[in-house]
């Protein structure tokens, strides 16, 4: 399990590494020429949570590293406050480019970027991501406004969105400063619905046929879709495949859902967190090699009587 991991860690590094160096010789538009550093993005490459901004400022131009300047400090807190570390996370931005005095980016530079941002999202593999600040959530979900998505979980296709102010705007203003601090803390249930997202994700690729029986009717979709319904937008698939995806997760074995909750509310810090995950996979290969070998018994009980 520790070698898996230490190879998704390794191949990941590799192909952000990559692109970071596909986007320091990019010209394809325009804020190439006015551009000190390009900003890539930068953090753990199996990160389990993303935030995304618009596009780098002054400060992230000098340095070639996002969000570090008073609005990155800011994140920094929030992150902290979690808790967490930077480095478990993944920052970046839709454009890698610094538009000339902190503009917004144009709509062509962001179509000529943004494949930067998918491929890491695609590589990373985050169970939830943060997008910060109107323009981010405009290019994950346009239908959305900001200030009233703020703190709140959303389904995205197979991703789980938690859209949040931008860090700048909280330092302008004290009320989105106050709601920059609650919604943080909404993170733990995102990313509990992330597990549970990439759970049925994995039940719908392991057992396709299974997939193919009613889905119970006493069971409403409205779990799946509450969110959506929030923020008065159309969920992205049918009721049907909704109430198929609950039915899926039934079969997830709810002592490991339990655990994750118990983990994030018992545990103080992240090497805490990183400890009880850890002795939970210890547990779980127990319990696989315990059946493993009382299937085994079985098998010799069946053969035995044959003799
Ligand atoms: S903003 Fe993106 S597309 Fe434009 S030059 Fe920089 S890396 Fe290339």
């Amino acid at each position: 399990m520790v070698a898996e991991k230490s190879e998704r860690e390794t191949s990941a590094a590799e192909k952000l590494i990559s692109i970071a160096a596909e986007v320091a010789s990019c010209h394809k538009c325009p804020l190439a020429r006015t551009r000190t550093n390009t900003v890539p993005g930068e953090g753990s490459p199996t990160a389990e949570i993303m935030f995304v901004g618009e596009g780098p400022g002054r400060d992230e131009d000098e340095s070639g590293r996002p969000f570090v300047g008073r609005a990155g400090k800011l994140l920094d807190e929030l992150i902290a406050s979690l808790p967490m570390r930077r480095e478990d996370v993944y920052i970046a931005n839709i454009v890698k480019c610094r538009p000339p005095n902190n503009r917004d980016p144009e709509r062509a530079e962001v179509d000529q970027c943004s494949n930067y941002l998918t491929q890491q999202i695609e590589i990373i593999d985050p169970l939830v991501i943060v997008p910060l600040g109107r323009h981010a959530l405009g290019w994950f979900m346009p239908e959305l406004r900001i200030t009233q998505s703020n703190g709140k979980i959303f389904r995205n296709g197979n991703r789980v969105l938690m859209p949040l102010l931008h860090p700048s705007s909280g330092l302008r203003n004290p009320e989105h400063m106050r709601m920059l601090r609650d919604g943080i803390h909404n993170l733990g249930d995102a990313i509990l619905e992330g597990i549970r997202v990439r759970n049925q994700v994995v039940e719908h690729s392991q057992h396709p046929i299974e997939r193919s029986h009613e889905p119970p009717q006493d069971r409403p979709s409205a779990d799946l879709v509450a969110e959506s319904v929030e923020a008065n937008i159309e969920p992205q698939s049918t009721v049907v495949e909704q109430a198929e995806a609950v039915a899926l997760t039934e079969t997830v074995p709810t002592e490991k859902s339990e655990s994750v909750v118990n983990i994030f509310e018992r545990s103080q810090t992240q090497d805490e967190i990183q400890a009880e995950l850890k002795r939970q996979r210890a547990i779980e290969a127990a319990q696989e090699a315990a059946d493993k070998q009382e299937d085994k018994l079985v098998i010799d009980d069946r053969q035995a009587s044959f003799f």
